[in-house]
């Protein structure tokens, strides 16, 4: 066994563990194996041990990896931030785009988006710990561009987005996450029919999954510490 189909066995056993003390079933929870700085190879490796959806964060290091799995039919998500120089390749070449949080550039999206494909699913990112380093609209802005998003054409919202700062302290780890999980219930509420939380990474997956995740965007647990940039 290969130490990446070794990693993704432990991680999906995490997941599993983690939605069963939940009292959720294991299928609700959708792994996203962020293969960002790691070799069209290794995504390769992990894709013949059946995970079919992977998240990048850098556009020019994804397009060729795309094009050289183009034959495995994955599911492509764009988790990195996105500039308006950016939108062109993320609107033709992927499936998801997570880190959604501004209007103008959802309207490039939308507008570059393929007519012979389907519409971008996208989840607006919500800055839930209100570090003013992080992406992603303050909760109290994430209706209006909710609905804003949701009236393209080219795009699909499908829900929310967050990365909590990083902590040692779980029951606020539980908070953020808890926080995004009412946002969702709250738009929902307020007419929208969103079905995704993506949230929860290789250090807070069973935290995320307690409050809700159904993406969990997991790199290092599976693939190994990324090499410095
Ligand atoms: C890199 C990245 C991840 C994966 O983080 P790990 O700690 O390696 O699991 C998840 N989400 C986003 C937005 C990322 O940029």
């Amino acid at each position: 066994m290969t130490i990446i189909s070794a990693n993704l066995q432990a991680v999906r056993a995490r997941i599993d563990a983690a939605a069963t003390a939940a009292g959720r079933a294991p299928e609700s929870v959708r792994l996203l194996a962020v293969s960002k700085t790691w070799p069209a190879a290794c995504v390769r490796e992990a894709a013949a041990c059946g995970q079919s959806s992977f998240g990048e964060s850098y556009l020019q290091e994804a397009l060729p990896k795309i094009a050289l799995l183009s034959d495995l039919g994955l599911d492509w998500h764009f988790i990195g931030p996105l500039q308006s120089n950016k939108t062109q390749g993320v609107a033709e070449h992927f499936h998801w785009v997570h880190g959604l949080d501004r209007e103008k550039i959802a309207a490039r999206l939308s507008a570059q988006r393929p007519a012979a494909l389907p519409p971008l699913q996208v989840c607006i990112q919500v800055n839930v710990s209100g570090e003013n380093t992080k992406g992603g609209i303050r909760p109290e802005q994430a209706e209006m561009l909710a609905r804003a998003v949701a009236a393209l054409p080219g795009l699909k919202l499908r829900g929310l987005m967050a990365i909590p700062e990083m902590s040692e302290d779980s029951p606020l780890v539980h908070r953020r996450f808890a926080a995004l999980r009412e946002l969702l219930s709250h738009l929902n509420s307020r007419g929208m029919a969103l079905d995704t939380l993506s949230m929860g990474m290789s250090h807070d997956l069973e935290a995320a999954i307690a409050e809700g995740a159904t993406i969990v965007r997991v790199g290092t647990a599976i693939f190994g510490e990324r090499p410095k940039q």
